[in-house]
């Protein structure tokens, strides 16, 4: 049997970055994946690209049952620190779009940059294979794992949530947390796209047409691009409402967000020969304002329309409620809403409070980003955050 200083679950953004910083610091770290590969979902992040962190890094972009959590990781290692390492390495990167940093090359080199970190650490690595079973007694924890044995007075659950499953995600996190006594708020699909049945089915045939719009769901909203599909709706906005979004809830799309109040009936003084189906052609794709020309019921021109019916018309446009019927599950999900309760686990260090020397991190516990970059922002902190602390 070997021993460390402490034992990894997990060779994913979190895990590798927390191996990496033990490592350097001194510590005897061993990172087990039962993956082939270290970061699978960094490799495949960003289109290949790795949205490795957004620079608009604030707590208020991530979910969980206690939004003041994050906070303490967050403010420690920022996208500015995990940006100077980028930089170290000479790895090229932009802006993509509202403060979305991308690799220019290949999400390879940041997974790379992280093998480097934890090798100059002296992180030992094992990979391809599960843990068949993990122990803990008089403050040690035992893991064995491909026929050999390991024990360290620290273990960390680092084995993210269980969205992608074909990607080796597992909802081992949850199962290893509540074997120890750890809460888990409920994981869902998060950043996920939503499903459409009943009358909204009609939508269906836009499949593949996207516009800017605001999409809002429980007191929250985002601007950017919804793309209708096949199955329903997608596009960065749907994405984001998703994981805010509730069974049972409806969704609002503001199709002609930059439209102010009484736009409608203005048109119509002006412009009393044409119609709301031009009107809207000239400002969304066609096949989308035809659609919701011949839904609103308004084909004769704008002159001949009642200013009630325009107003009413304006109204839904600016708030069509979709009703979706489910999502596309975690087999399309970026991330996992819920997991581990940050109730019991420190939020400077990640260690559980009622069981010492167990921490958990990254996408397993109880914190969810917002789409672009935000999700590897806080496996980065919240890995330096147990990394320092091991
Ligand atoms: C397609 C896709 C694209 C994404 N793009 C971005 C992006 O551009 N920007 C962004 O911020 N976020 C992105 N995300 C989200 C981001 O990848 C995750 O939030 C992040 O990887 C979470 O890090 P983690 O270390 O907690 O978990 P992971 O990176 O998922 O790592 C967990 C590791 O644990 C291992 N593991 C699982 N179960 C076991 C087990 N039982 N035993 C041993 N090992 C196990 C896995 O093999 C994996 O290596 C994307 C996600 C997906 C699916």
């Amino acid at each position: 049997m070997s021993s460390y200083d402490a034992i990894i679950l997990g060779a994913g953004a979190a895990g590798l970055m927390c191996a990496a910083v033990a490592g350097q610091r001194g510590r005897k770290v061993l990172l087990i994946d039962h993956a082939d590969r270290p970061g699978k979902k960094i490799l495949i992040s960003g289109g290949g690209r790795c949205n490795f962190t957004n620079i608009h890094t604030a707590p208020d972009r991530f979910r969980s049952a206690n939004p003041h959590f994050a906070k303490s990781a967050l403010a420690r290692y920022g996208p500015e620190d995990f940006l100077a390492l980028v930089e170290r390495y000479g790895i090229a990167w932009h802006e993509k779009t509202l403060g979305q940093l991308f690799c220019d090359g290949s999400a390879r080199q940041i997974v790379d940059m992280l093998l480097e970190e934890c090798a100059k650490g002296g992180v030992e690595l094992r990979l391809g294979h599960p843990v068949s079973e993990v122990d803990h007694g008089d403050g040690r924890f035992r893991v064995s794992c491909g026929g050999s044995e390991a024990v360290a007075p620290a273990l960390v659950i680092a084995t993210g949530g269980p969205s992608i499953p074909k990607m080796g995600a597992t909802g081992f996190a949850y199962d290893l947390a509540r074997r120890f006594g750890l809460k888990v708020v409920e994981p869902r699909p998060g950043l996920v796209p939503l499903t459409l049945g009943g009358e909204d089915v009609l939508f269906r045939s836009l499949s593949g047409v996207a516009a800017e719009v605001v999409a809002s769901a429980d007191r929250i909203a985002f601007r950017e691009a919804a793309l209708f599909t096949h199955r329903g709706l997608s596009g960065p906005a749907i994405l984001q409402i998703s994981s805010y979004w509730q069974n049972g809830q409806p969704i609002e799309i503001d199709f002609l967000p930059d439209r102010a109040s009484g736009w409608l009936v203005a048109e119509k003084q002006q412009r009393p020969r044409t119609t709301l189906r031009k009107l809207l052609g000239s400002a969304l794709p066609d096949r989308l304002a035809e659609t919701l020309a011949e839904r609103l019921g308004i084909g004769a021109e704008l002159g001949n329309s009642p200013d009630r019916a325009l107003a009413e018309a304006e109204r839904r446009l600016s708030a069509w409620t979709f009703h979706p019927n489910g999502t596309e599950g975690f087999a399309k999900a970026e991330v996992t809403t819920g997991g581990i309760s940050t109730a019991e686990l420190s939020s400077r260090t990640m260690e559980a409070t009622r069981v010492p020397g167990l921490y958990a991190i990254g996408e397993g516990v109880d914190v969810t980003g917002w789409l672009g970059g935000y999700n590897f922002q806080w496996a980065w902190a919240s890995g330096w955050a147990a990394g320092q602390a091991l």
